[in-house]
């Protein structure tokens, strides 16, 4: 086994990526059991993958096996400048899983010449005609998930959720009428499972994604592979989530969907645990069609203690919480809160990952049946491992005390504050009688994110955490205070193109805090520009925190009324503009330390073990595995049977 010290935690770079390996601590200690049912879920958590494909684009799969057959049978000079170009573009591909950026949503620009393209295809036999202008075209399918107001979204989008023609109003008319037909106090999420397309006569209809439907072969593989799962589960309860899951696959019913997620959320006693499904909506501009996405996980117990104690105060936060009463939860219940390990990941978590997840999403079922949030230690330790040195913080910060006292404490707090958030944060609050969970729309994610973060900022910088012992002492969390306004205003631009906007949620919603503090509250912290180079400068640490209550009160009271205008105000005017001049220069100081603004990572690889009998006796777990490998391999493993 690797030891922790001899570990490479940084793999290839290209473009704007830094590739990153995890660890898996503690699988070999893990049971035989435990391996094989973590062995089996992994395979159910790969064999989406081209679902997603499809999802985030029309012309994807057909795209990546194009550039896959040139990468892998080009007869001519490897080392000629457009070969290695056309490398580079098929690794973004790879790593968006399309050829729309992970993050940005904006189309690659291919580096190498379109003739080079048409030669390589013809040496190696396959057609490539329709396919020039989806490549090279930089008009065509430019974007794939646009919010930009005042556009139609569906028509500007190039994500394959809507069928090519379909307009924003008539989408939102036809999940309009399905929501009043629907049961409003247990509303089941419409549209997540389906492809929205017409009909000749032009009425609408989806296309379900299950079992015999939409992306059926997928599924049936996945449904075998969870089969294969079932033998090995920890516990009945465990078996039951297992066995809802494939009634869910084979239906399509989104009730059972729903019976699923509540079987789901009241399993917390096993050990591994996993997602399989369609689960986030941020690839679709109107917010309901679903991303798929997989991932298999199991519990670290140290960690665990700490987010354990944040939830079992759950209620004292609540009650404190500077916001209005009235939206305060008057029982928080459920918030369950665990460390875990990532064993695997697919889907829409790979290679890109979050590193803590807070799910169910149906906001009744969270509130019936509470949620289950996770940090996922192993990335976060990658993470960290990877930014030691890495220079950021001795060109951003503004002085050798703050720079010190962010080495001292950032770690710990970013942890705590990632826990605050989805352990305590999302839980938080409610909506008032009435209020449609999708009354703020398109502004939906941003509010809710600046919610759960404005609660951690606030409460980063309680004594009751000191009290708790998960900060060493009452100014611990100045480190994060600091480092989330440097964040919000500058460091994040990095991951901005030049002449671009901010469009991604939880983007927005750490641009909306720091501007909007350094506006309302000068007097707690401003921008300062000291020989050409502008930093964060915090006057007041206690008034930042008052500036974060002052804030956290108002998004409350916009999610809890549904006040839809007062969101897009705030959204528009502090998360989405980027000062262009302070852009170019954030982005000249970042590009002289030479690092890549975005991380994924590559999957560890499972291989059963065969004693002299023939018998399975263990389940072998390698790092080494290149990227390139990798991706062809899931490629061929895992592509339409
Ligand atoms: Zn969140």
């Amino acid at each position: 086994m690797l030891e922790q010290s001899d570990f490479i935690y940084q793999d290839e770079r290209f473009a704007d990526i830094q590739l990153l390996r995890y660890q898996v601590p503690g699988f070999k200690e893990l049971s035989l059991r435990q391996k094989l049912l973590i062995y089996h879920l992994s395979r159910a958590a790969l064999l989406g993958r081209d679902i997603l494909w499809d999802q985030n684009g029309t012309y994807n799969l057909r795209i990546r096996q194009v550039l896959e057959t040139i990468y892998t049978q080009y007869q001519g000079d490897r080392f000629s400048a457009d070969f290695q170009q056309f490398t580079i573009y098929l690794k973004r591909v790879w790593f968006s899983n399309g050829i729309h950026h992970h993050y940005g949503y904006q189309k690659f620009t291919p580096g190498f010449s379109q003739q080079f393209f048409i030669d390589a295809a013809g040496q190696v036999g396959v057609a490539v005609d329709d396919l020039l202008p989806i490549i090279f075209d930089a008009t065509v399918l430019s974007k794939r998930v646009n919010q930009a107001e005042g556009d139609d979204l569906l028509l500007t989008s190039a994500s394959n959720y809507y069928q090519d023609g379909i307009t924003q109003a008539e989408a939102e008319a036809f999940y309009a009428r399905q929501k009043e037909k629907g049961d409003s106090l247990h509303p089941i999420m419409y549209g997540m499972n389906s492809r929205l397309e017409k009909r000749s006569d032009g009425t609408l209809h989806e296309n379900i994604w299950k079992s015999g439907g939409m992306y059926g072969p997928y599924i049936d593989r996945i449904i075998a592979a969870l089969k294969d799962a079932i033998p090995y589960a920890e516990n009945q309860k465990q078996q039951a989530v297992i066995e809802k899951l494939i009634e869910f696959y084979q239906s399509g019913n989104l009730k059972t969907f729903d019976e699923y997620t509540i079987l789901w959320v009241q399993d917390t006693e096993s050990k591994v645990d996993f997602t399989n499904g369609f689960t986030e909506v941020y690839g679709d501009p109107l917010g309901l069609k679903a991303s798929w996405e997989g991932y298999v996980n199991f519990v670290d117990p140290i960690a665990t203690r700490r987010s354990q104690a944040l939830s079992d105060n759950a209620q004292w936060f609540e009650d404190h919480s500077p916001i209005d009463p009235r939206f305060r939860k008057k029982e928080c219940k459920g918030v369950s809160a665990k460390v875990i390990n990532a064993a695997i990941l697919g889907g829409d978590l790979y290679p890109s990952s979050a590193i803590g997840i807070n799910l169910p999403n149906s906001n009744w079922i969270r509130a019936e049946y509470g949620s289950k949030s996770v940090t996922i230690g192993n990335l976060t330790h990658a993470y960290d491992e990877a930014a030691k040195d890495s220079g950021l913080r001795q060109e951003f910060v503004i002085d050798e005390p703050t720079l010190t006292l962010l080495n001292k404490y950032a770690g710990i707090c970013d942890d705590l504050h990632t826990d605050l958030h989805e352990c305590l944060g999302h839980g938080s609050g409610q909506l008032l009688p009435g209020v449609d969970p999708d009354a703020l729309k398109a502004y939906g994610s941003t509010i809710e994110e600046a919610r759960a973060d404005l609660f951690g900022l606030y409460y980063l910088a309680d004594e009751k955490l000191v009290e708790l012992g998960l900060t060493p002492n009452a100014e611990a969390y100045q480190a994060q205070y600091y480092s989330y306004l440097m964040n919000g205003v500058l460091t994040q631009l990095v991951r901005i193109e030049e002449g671009h906007q901010i469009e991604e949620a939880h983007m927005r919603n750490r641009a909306l805090i720091a501007r909007w503090t350094i506006q309302h509250f000068p007097e707690a912290a401003s921008l300062t520009e000291k020989d050409g180079k502008h930093y964060i400068k915090v006057h007041s640490y206690p008034m930042l925190r008052t500036a974060f209550a002052t804030l956290l009160a108002e998004i409350q009271r916009i999610k809890s009324e549904g006040d839809l205008s007062a969101a897009r105000q705030l959204v528009e005017e502090f998360g989405v503009k980027v000062d262009a001049q302070l852009h170019a220069e954030v982005l000249n100081r970042w590009r002289a330390l030479n690092l890549s603004p975005y991380k994924g990572f590559i999957n560890p690889e499972y291989e059963l073990v065969y004693d002299e009998q023939g018998n399975v006796c263990d389940v072998e777990i390698r790092y080494g595995e290149a990227y390139d490998n990798q991706m062809l391999r899931y490629g061929k493993l895992y592509s339409n049977p």
